[in-house]
């Protein structure tokens, strides 16, 4: 087990360690299917966050719920991706984090995420939270104490 004699590093605020929202990939909540399939595809993330016109978060979309929503009985059919909104298929109940949380609650949601989508306090969508940047700061403040 780790052991550390500072702990001071779970307090901090998650703001620092955000990938902000414009460097982000995403969709738009009127968005079809077969846009965000392109997205995803070109991208080659597995999921990207959903955003509404007041650039509110409203969901996350990943490769899987879209060839879920296709899945026919005996093919995939794949003609129907023109016709689906992304709200229709996105995943809607996803951890809540804000960039005013702590380090601590970010540590504890991303070992079941790999990303977090992080917003303001009224729900506007400020950027996500990666596994890979919170284990690169961990990391950081182990071999430095
Ligand atoms: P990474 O830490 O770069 O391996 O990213 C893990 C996951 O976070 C990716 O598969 C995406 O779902 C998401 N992600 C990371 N960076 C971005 C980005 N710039 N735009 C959208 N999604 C991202």
């Amino acid at each position: 087990m780790i052991s550390l004699n500072n702990r001071d590093f779970l307090f901090v605020p998650i703001a620092d360690y955000i990938i902000p929202a414009e460097k982000v990939a995403h969709v738009q909540i009127g968005n079809n299917a077969e846009h965000a399939l392109l997205v995803l595809t070109k991208t080659g993330y597995s999921a990207i966050p959903v955003i509404d016109s007041k650039n509110h978060l409203k969901g996350l979309l990943g490769i899987g719920m879209i060839t879920d929503s296709i899945l026919g009985l005996e093919r995939i059919e794949y003609e129907k991706l023109a016709d689906l909104k992304v709200d229709q298929i996105m995943q809607t109940d996803i951890p809540n984090i804000k960039t005013t949380d702590k380090f601590q609650k970010g540590l504890d949601l991303l070992i079941n995420h790999t990303f977090l989508c992080v917003t303001e306090e009224d729900g506007t969508f400020a950027g996500i939270l990666t596994r890979r940047v919170m284990l690169k700061e961990f990391k950081k403040y182990i071999y430095k104490n």
